[in-house]
């Protein structure tokens, strides 16, 4: 049995390699010409984690983890306002809750290819599939040349993000399923020595109105930063006219020496998109089906993408790895969806409830912020205010 898998993010590579570890062969598309550096730090807790462990990733993931104490909400001079203890938080979500960089994350499930047998898997980095369709026989893919080239298998795995245009051949435009949450999000890493050193072990959050950057000190002299502000266009990055720096430049001005040092060394073409999430009301079409963000993105907000994607891509492996023969693809593709939808939805639920409360529109929202975040350290509170957060997992 044959796959094609189109995107080697992180739901990609799991759902690539649990189905090589099944014995299918698989072809895995991502037009990116290499591994993606982009990204910022994500919280990895929940479901993910479960899987990772049950897959025999938990390791790698946790060997590239970073140990943070804090997360600090400071003024526009540096000085804290508010602080989460990040161990509460990390009981609170059941006792494991690794902090990773999304390059990080997506590089461990790259390596752990190497633990399917030589050949199952061929991976090809800048191959950007531009065309999608299904017969009698399987699926075909065109992946674009020059030459265009033809690759034909019996399953079609979309793993194609966000903006999946797998999803958008087969299911339909973008438009009827992305959801955006009236913000834009930007993450980028620039090398800075000093900012590193003042900031180890801890996320920097600036306490703003109506926009907030994020940093994070990295292993070397390198800043992960993170900014957020609100956006009511919903138009993904690429539809966006201007210089993505440009914007950012105008919309973070005057949040500090930090920020705007940041800003000095942020690239021409950061990453840069509507923070959304995409709701569709079947993730499987005949021998295709979507997983990670191409069919239940939860936002960049909810911090658990990346869990997301590796738990279902995962469950993808245990339902359609054991199918031998064509007829059963339908099926277990079904079963997959059926198993991993309400997680997903909860998830979903979760991700909207943070977004409202993610940016204070005023100063009274800002104080009610803050309040929140000196609660958690009551007994009680910390629970209810780790469900709003977290879904499910802190039930
Ligand atoms: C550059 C980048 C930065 C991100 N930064 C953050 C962050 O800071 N915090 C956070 O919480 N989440 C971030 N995300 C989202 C996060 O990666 C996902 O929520 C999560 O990892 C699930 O990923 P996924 O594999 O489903 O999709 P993605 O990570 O989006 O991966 C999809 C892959 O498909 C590839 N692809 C798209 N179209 C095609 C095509 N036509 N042909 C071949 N390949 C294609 C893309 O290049 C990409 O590598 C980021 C995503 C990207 C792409």
């Amino acid at each position: 049995m044959k796959a094609v898998v189109v995107g080697a993010g992180i739901a990609g590579l799991v759902a690539a390699r649990q189905l090589g570890l099944a014995g299918w062969d698989v072809e895995l598309l991502e037009k990116s010409p290499a591994p993606r550096p982009e990204g910022y730090m994500m919280d990895f807790f929940g479901p993910g984690v479960e899987a990772a462990e049950r897959i025999g990733l938990y390791p790698r993931l946790a060997a590239v983890a970073y140990h943070v104490e804090a997360a600090e909400y400071v003024d526009a001079t540096g000085h804290p306002t508010s602080s989460l203890d990040y161990d509460r938080f990390a009981r609170l979500a059941g006792g494991k809750v690794l902090s990773l960089l999304r390059p990080d994350m997506e590089r461990a499930a790259l390596a752990a290819l190497d633990d399917v047998p030589p050949g199952r898997v061929q991976v090809s980095y800048g191959a950007s599939v531009s065309r999608v369709w299904s017969d009698e026989d399987g699926v075909r893919v065109t992946v674009g040349g020059p030459p265009d080239m033809t690759v034909a298998a019996d399953v079609l795995v979309g793993a194609d993000g966000i903006h999946s245009g797998v999803r958008a051949q087969v299911f339909g435009p973008e438009e009827e399923y992305l959801r955006p949450l009236g913000m834009r999000a930007a993450a980028f890493i620039v090398t800075e020595p000093l900012l590193n050193a003042r900031f180890r072990n801890r996320f920097v959050l600036t306490d703003s109105i109506n926009r907030m950057a994020g940093l994070y000190s990295l292993r070397s002299d390198e800043v992960a930063t993170f900014m957020v502000y609100r956006d009511s266009t919903g138009s993904p990055g690429h539809q966006r006219s201007g210089s993505p720096r440009e914007r950012l430049r105008r919309e973070f001005a005057g949040l500090g020496h930090a920020i705007d040092r940041l800003l000095e060394l942020c690239p021409e073409h950061p990453y840069d998109d509507v923070v959304a999430q995409i709701v569709m009301p079947g993730w499987q079409r005949g021998r295709t089906v979507l997983v990670g963000d191409a069919c239940g993105a939860v936002s960049l907000l909810a911090g658990q993408g990346g869990s997301l994607a590796i738990a279902g891509a995962a469950l993808l492996g245990d339902f359609l790895g054991p199918v031998a023969s064509p007829g059963g693809i339908s099926p277990a593709l079904a079963e997959y969806e059926r198993r991993w939808r309400p997680l997903v939805e909860e998830a979903q639920a979760a991700g909207r409830r943070t977004a409202s409360s993610f940016l204070p529109a005023n100063r009274a929202q800002r104080l009610l912020r803050r309040w929140i975040i000196r609660a958690t350290h009551l007994p009680g509170i910390d629970r209810l205010v780790a469900r709003q957060i977290l879904g499910r997992i802190a039930k």
